[in-house]
């Protein structure tokens, strides 16, 4: 198997190191036909802003986009955004009208966010990072997460979820069986050491499908997908189930 696409890639516009220019220089040097901008929403943060200045910024992206996929005919360059999980009723950090405009839409379940009221940080945030953590009411913090996950498909259009039970538990048979219904595809994220192959199992069992992910931070990262590809190769799949490879 051979990756053709790398949809998952961050750059200045969040907290990676390199320019869109530079990730699709990189993309062409590896071969790859396809490549997507996929940079964190607006509510990513730490200490600092991780994500995109606002939702705006996405569009800005897009223009920039669009204009090196001009200038690379060699590549087909996708305009995307990787966006944040900010309310237990399953409410994105980037509006719809926005998501419409861009060409792929990844979802990320992420713990370093800017939630959209304090409830909902206790639901996402502190649940995951703390309570589950201490081994108290795991079955149910897995269910909520689950539920949380649903309630996202059911409110938007999306193409991805971006490394499925990374730092949140869930349980990979309930969102695997929705996300066919939905043909949201579950990408296997080369950068996190999350995903085991009983994961891939379960959700292959559903007939789910997979994307590998570099998670690229760097431009030199961009279509590094050797754990990815790994870990899907021991499982036994093949292009079939792999949207990006050939
Ligand atoms: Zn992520
Ligand atoms: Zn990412």
């Amino acid at each position: 198997m051979q990756l053709y696409a790398d949809y998952h890639t961050h750059t200045l516009y969040s907290h990676g190191t390199g320019s869109i220019r530079a990730n699709i220089e990189v993309a062409i040097e590896k071969g790859l036909k396809e490549i997507a901008i996929s940079d964190h929403g607006p509510a990513s943060r730490s200490i600092g802003r991780l994500g995109v200045r606002d939702s705006a910024t996405l569009l800005e992206v897009k223009k920039e986009v669009d204009k090196y996929d001009r200038l690379y005919p060699e590549i087909k360059v996708l305009a995307g955004v990787e966006a944040n999980i900010i309310s237990i009723d399953g409410k994105l950090d980037v509006p719809e009208f926005i998501l419409k405009e861009l060409d792929k839409v990844l979802v990320g379940f992420h713990l370093f966010i800017k939630p959209a009221s304090f409830r909902d940080g206790v639901e996402i945030i502190l649940n995951n990072v703390i309570v589950d953590k201490l081994k108290i009411n795991q079955e149910q913090i897995r269910y909520r997460n689950t539920e949380i996950l649903i309630n996202v498909l059911n409110n938007y259009d999306i193409d991805i979820i971006t490394h499925p039970g990374y730092r949140v538990d869930i349980d990979t048979k309930t969102l695997a069986k929705v996300a066919v219904e939905r043909g949201v595809v579950l990408e296997i994220n080369s950068s996190h050491g999350y995903m085991t192959e009983e994961y891939i199992r379960m959700a292959v069992e559903e007939g789910a499908k997979f994307t590998l992910g570099s998670d690229a931070h760097s431009p030199e990262k961009v279509g590094a997908v050797e754990a990815a590809m790994l870990v899907a190769q021991k499982v036994g799949l093949t292009a079939e189930d792999i949207i990006n490879v050939c």
